[in-house]
């Protein structure tokens, strides 16, 4: 191709040689030269179609990527209403990825048999997303209990669209997702994803001892401090995650708020956010933050999302309507939406 571009200087053009596609190029040279072979014309022809191709196929990347819609909903506790108007919402607002923030399951009075709802109900409701081509991203949360980890994790792994982001990355278009889904400790009694939340952490007062699900019912903890005391704090676990490679593009998805933004203000007035997740995103300014578990925060601080540095923390709770977040990652234009439950 560099010989036919040399060809046309040849060619006698008196005009600057402008920089030419080597296909445009060739085909200039051919008329040149008057040269009238077909398959050569044809060949070239084909070349030209499989670069327009091409050039097709990167602008869809690149719009794919700019358009990047989320819709961000957290604290579901297994209301089936709410995860049918889910799906509606992630298909009428063109969703690109959903995220689920934890807490997925029923709370009922007989919590070991959230698996039932997994099989079920989740299987099927994944299979729709899958179906329709948007990406889910999910975990469980304190409420829904350990030792459905692992139906969990199988039941999403039979969707390729459906990725279970506890203590994990996901990338999709040009971002990168961070999940975790343990707890700074708290007065229930449930303690499966419990943890303290620094080295100097004060435990709160207990509604009475510590439970852990085992496949064969409860574990009662008669000493939980000294139990929690043993295990990693907030603080290491977030730091053990996979790091992003770029902070600007990522998104961290942490079931547990930060302090002091608001985002975790209990009913009688108590913060009781997370610390390290607050130093950790102010000092590692991811693009994004996205929370729950304190369901009537914004209620109570009147606040569902804050700024720390340029890392947008978002938090929408969840009450008795359907409270969900829809995000523009591509200019960063997000909103809260909060619906009704209609017969
Ligand atoms: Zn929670």
């Amino acid at each position: 191709m560099v010989n036919l571009t040399y060809l046309m200087r040849l060619g006698g053009t008196t005009q600057p040689l402008v920089v030419l596609e080597p296909e445009q190029a060739a085909l200039a040279a051919l008329k040149i030269l008057g040269i009238k072979d077909k398959r050569v014309e044809e060949k070239i022809r084909e070349e030209q179609e499989r670069k327009k191709k091409e050039i097709e196929e990167a602008d869809k990347e690149v719009k794919d990527q700019w358009c990047m819609e989320v819709l961000f909903v957290t604290d579901l506790h297994g209301s089936k209403w709410k995860y049918e108007r889910l799906f509606e919402v992630a298909e009428d607002f063109g969703a690109n990825v959903v995220i689920n923030g934890g807490d997925m399951l029923p709370q009922n009075s007989e919590p070991f048999g959230q698996g039932e709802f997994i099989t079920n109900y989740l299987d099927n409701h994944f299979a729709r997303f899958n179906s329709a081509g948007i990406y889910y991203l999910c975990y469980l949360g304190n409420d829904d209990l350990r030792i459905f980890d692992q139906l969990f994790e199988e039941t999403c792994n039979k969707y390729s669209f459906v990725v279970c982001l506890a203590q994990r990355k996901f990338e999709v278009g040009g971002y990168e997702f961070v999940g975790m889904n343990w707890v700074v400790d708290y007065p229930f009694r449930l303690k499966d994803r419990c943890r303290m939340d620094t080295d100097d952490y004060i435990f709160q007062e207990q509604f009475g001892k510590g439970l852990l699900s085992t496949p064969n019912g409860w574990q009662e903890i008669d000493d939980w401090f000294a139990y929690a005391k043993m295990l990693p704090t907030i603080e290491e676990e977030i730091n053990r995650l996979v790091r992003p490679k770029d902070m600007v593009k990522s998104v961290y998805v942490i079931h547990m708020p930060p302090y002091r933004l608001g985002l975790d203000k209990c009913y009688h007035g108590a913060e009781v956010g997370s610390k390290a997740i607050y130093d950790f995103l102010k000092k590692y300014q991811p693009k994004l933050s996205l929370h729950g578990h304190i369901h009537e925060s914004p209620e109570v601080s009147g606040r569902w999302y804050a700024k720390l540095g340029r890392t947008i923390c978002i938090q929408p709770g969840q009450l008795s309507e359907f409270t969900y977040v829809t995000i523009d990652l591509s200019t960063m234009k997000f909103d809260r939406i909060k619906e009704q439950y209609v017969t």
